[in-house]
């Protein structure tokens, strides 16, 4: 009972956010920053804030996150933070020797108004940036958005930094992945090169936070993309964005950059979204889809028509990210479940239109809300009884206090490990997706079945 005090009736609330489905926008910014090769994420603001970001990025998947900070006192409050990211920057090429820095802000330094267009000029202009090194910048207060628009906005700040034309196209497909595992990112990567597709996959943090170990610590390890095909993402043939929220806004950059076009579509989560994503990539790449896209997708149904008595007509609470739960949703209501309960913390009104459209010919009411929390989906649920919940690491107390069955899925996840190997998306992830939701469901059923129901064969 350790919500004891949430109550079954919802009350409308306004100025109170319990237990927010999100986190903040510097986490996001970090993250895509990772995906980088040879790129430190640099905080500016105070080291709180980087120390909260590290952290939750270093649990969730746990490989040791570097990042640096402009340390902010009570003088960079008050009178703004350059001289320390001036020198920071000088420090971190000194004593690091990265690549890239790829600045976010923080609320503090957001609210104080720093220009970090212009504090990066300065630093060049004064020499602390080295031949052949770069300083990329975001703007990421947390005030506004979660960690999925941080993400967004990192991404785009590296199409700015480093997308270029050359004015000859070439046939290379630009892959944005969204807000995923780094596994995810290894199997959009996979898929396309069964395809017989050249690809350049940014930010790419498979092979640095799902590594190997080798028993060497590499302060940047050997993944990500690199700045040279950043530099050619602009003469690419295409762009895909992958989620909409966390790609979109780099893919149009990109487009008006470089007059590179882009196509942008749901995660591939599930059936109907991995069909799209495949059916793209043949329209774009100009290419047939091989047999052994199809032997997978054949794999998918064959488990989708082996489980679906099991799914039938359950009803699901779920709650993360709006690009993935779009296309969660999408898959669960191709399994026959029922979705009844949707709530992401980002905003944005077009997620509750779209979740409404997904589910609109289900015979249950479904309730759907954007900049939701967890304490109105578990009242949601406490109205009206679920028989899985599906979300991050926070779900476990709901799923405790009301006995459910609980499937973890999105970020953060603190308290398994393993998520960052195994891919979600595609059709193999879609097979995995559905493992994970029925071993929650017969397990729970196993559990609470007399002795002589307890099958051994199901
Ligand atoms: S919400 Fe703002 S102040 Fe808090 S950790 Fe995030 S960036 Fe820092």
């Amino acid at each position: 009972m350790l919500l004891r005090h949430t109550s079954a009736e919802p009350v409308e609330r306004t100025g109170l956010m319990i237990n927010p489905a999100k986190t903040c926008q510097p986490i996001g910014a970090m993250y895509a920053a990772l995906g980088l090769h040879g790129c430190l994420p640099h905080s500016h603001g105070s080291q709180g804030c980087c120390a909260y970001h590290r952290s939750a990025l270093t649990r969730h998947y746990r490989e040791p996150v570097m990042a640096a900070t402009s340390s902010f006192t009570e003088g960079a409050s008050v009178f703004g933070g350059q001289a320390n990211l001036l020198q920071a920057i000088d420090n971190i090429f000194t004593v690091y020797d990265p690549e890239v820095i790829a600045v976010h802000t923080t609320c503090l330094s957001e609210t104080i108004g720093d220009d970090l267009n212009q504090i990066a000029i300065k630093a060049k202009d004064e020499g602390k940036v080295p031949e052949g090194k770069y300083v990329i910048h975001a703007s990421t207060p947390s005030y506004v958005g979660s960690h999925v628009t941080g993400f967004a906005n990192m991404v785009q700040g590296m199409v700015s930094a480093f997308s270029a034309s050359t004015g000859k196209r070439n046939e290379t497909l630009n892959i944005i992945p969204g807000y995923v595992e780094p596994s995810d990112m290894e199997e959009i990567k996979r898929m396309a090169s069964l395809m017989g597709l050249k690809t350049i996959v940014f930010p790419d943090t498979s092979n640095v936070l799902n590594a190997p170990q080798t028993g060497k610590f590499r302060m940047y390890p050997k993944g990500g993309v690199t700045v040279a095909e950043m530099k050619a993402t602009g003469d690419s043939k295409a762009t895909i964005a992958l989620g909409p929220l966390a790609s979109d806004l780099a893919a149009r950059k990109l487009d008006t950059l470089c007059k590179v076009p882009c196509h942008t579509q749901e995660l591939p989560i599930g059936l109907q979204a991995t069909d799209r994503f495949v059916d793209t990539l043949r329209k774009v790449g100009g290419v047939s889809v091989p047999e052994s896209i199809a032997v997978e997708r054949g794999k998918l149904l064959d488990v989708m028509t082996d489980m679906q008595a099991w799914f039938y007509q359950k009803r699901v609470a779920l709650f993360g990210d709006p690009d993935s739960l779009v296309s969660l949703v999408e898959f669960l209501v191709a399994l026959d479940m029922h979705p009844v309960h949707v709530v992401t913390g980002t905003p944005g009104k077009a997620f509750e239109q779209k979740i409404r459209e997904l589910t609109a010919h289900l015979p249950v009411p479904v309730n759907v809300k954007a900049h939701g929390d967890l304490f109105l989906l578990h009242q949601w649920m406490k109205k009206e009884p679920v028989d899985l919940l599906m979300g991050n690491t926070y779900g476990k107390y709901m799923a405790r206090d009301e006995d459910l069955p609980f499937v973890r899925f999105g970020f953060p996840i603190f308290d398994r490990v393993g998520h960052s190997y195994f891919p979600t998306v595609g059709y193999m992830g879609g097979i995995r997706l559905m493992e994970k939701i029925l071993d929650a469901l017969l397990d729970r059923k196993d559990r609470d079945s007399p002795e002589e129901s307890f099958e051994l064969v199901i």
